[in-house]
């Protein structure tokens, strides 16, 4: 039997105002008809370029942004439903780690009083509160005599710390992390991965990862989603995905990935063209400008999401005659 969802997302629609020079205000599509889910103690990868809708997708699922279509449940319950007190409860339970962790810390606030804030919050006992902060830290790898800095005495990894520390204090059971080490040197990149993962054994985590590196994703996670243009294109676990991609997204971002040697990447697939703009969504497959399969039908009709194997799904017209 598999496990429950401990959260969810059903027909997530979201669209911003843009106004760009000449043009009255325009609607940009960051999500459609997003749907998805996270098994208690899942790590779940979100993976596709810049501007496919994962940050909000992010933003939606830690509750920080409203969708304007389409619900998000937590425990079975939409988030909408959910009464004042239990509201508050997610949030608690469902903490974000951002790219830049500095934007979260309030520079003004020492170290030791932000990631104590949830610990107060929380109704901790003073006496507690500070062994509970010396654990944390230590955990994160933050020696003592961080407590009494302020955040931009820290490199970017160390911040990356503080903003996991903070998370951590308020006992989260869902932790959703918007690309936590893209700005991060490779060898700091590692140690905050290996951080994220010992958090998730240590606290018992479900975990959304939002990243644009998929070795890494298929380095931490259970399942990945590859979006595109606001879109679900693919999802599945990693070691399937590597080896039978369903999508000819999949294929190129896989064979893109340098020096990767696997039956999908030493082929040559080149995505053809820039990322079309959010601004005006390609009919059919959102992917057919890009694609070199695209046949007619591609052109006209969106193609459904098909489940191939237990967990990996594509929507692609032609993956059957493709991917066998
Ligand atoms: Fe390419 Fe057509 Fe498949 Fe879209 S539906 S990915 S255009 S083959």
């Amino acid at each position: 039997m598999k496990p429950h969802p401990i959260i969810s997302a059903v027909d997530l629609q979201k669209k911003f105002k843009v106004t760009t020079r000449g043009h009255s205000s325009r609607l940009l599509t960051a999500l459609d008809r997003v749907s998805l889910h996270l098994s208690t103690g899942e790590t779940l990868g979100i993976a596709g370029e810049s501007g496919c809708g994962k940050s909000t997708l992010a933003k939606i699922m830690a509750g920080l942004l409203m969708p304007d279509a389409g619900k998000v449940h937590y425990n079975g319950t939409p988030l909408s439903q959910l009464s004042q007190h239990e509201k508050t409860f997610f949030r608690r339970k469902t903490q974000m780690i951002f790219q830049d962790p500095f934007s979260s810390l309030n520079p003004r606030m020492r170290i030791a009083d932000s990631i104590s804030e949830p610990l107060k919050i929380a109704g901790m006992p003073a006496l507690l509160q500070q062994a509970e902060l010396e654990r944390i830290m230590s955990a994160v790898g933050l020696s003592k005599d961080a407590a009494n800095r302020f955040p931009d005495e820290f490199s970017g990894g160390q911040r990356q710390r503080i903003g996991i520390a903070r998370a951590l204090a308020a006992s989260p059971e869902i932790l959703i992390a918007d690309e936590p080490v893209s700005s991060l040197d490779i060898s700091i990149q590692a140690q905050i991965i290996n951080i994220l993962l010992q958090m998730k054994i240590d606290y018992s985590l479900t975990m959304m990862i939002v990243s644009h590196n998929l070795l890494i994703l298929r380095h931490i996670c259970d399942r990945i989603i590859i979006m595109y243009l606001g879109s679900i294109v693919e999802c599945g676990p990693p070691a399937e995905l590597f080896k039978v991609c369903r999508h000819p997204y999949t294929e190129a971002l896989i064979a893109s990935i340098p020096g990767l040697h696997t039956s999908t990447a030493v082929k040559i697939v080149l995505l053809q063209d820039d990322l079309p703009s959010a601004l005006s969504i390609p009919s059919g497959c959102r992917f057919h400008p890009r694609c070199r399969h695209a046949i007619d039908i591609c052109r006209h009709e969106i193609p459904d999401m098909v489940e191939y194997a237990d967990g990996h799904a594509a929507a692609c017209h032609l993956s059957n005659s493709l991917y066998g």
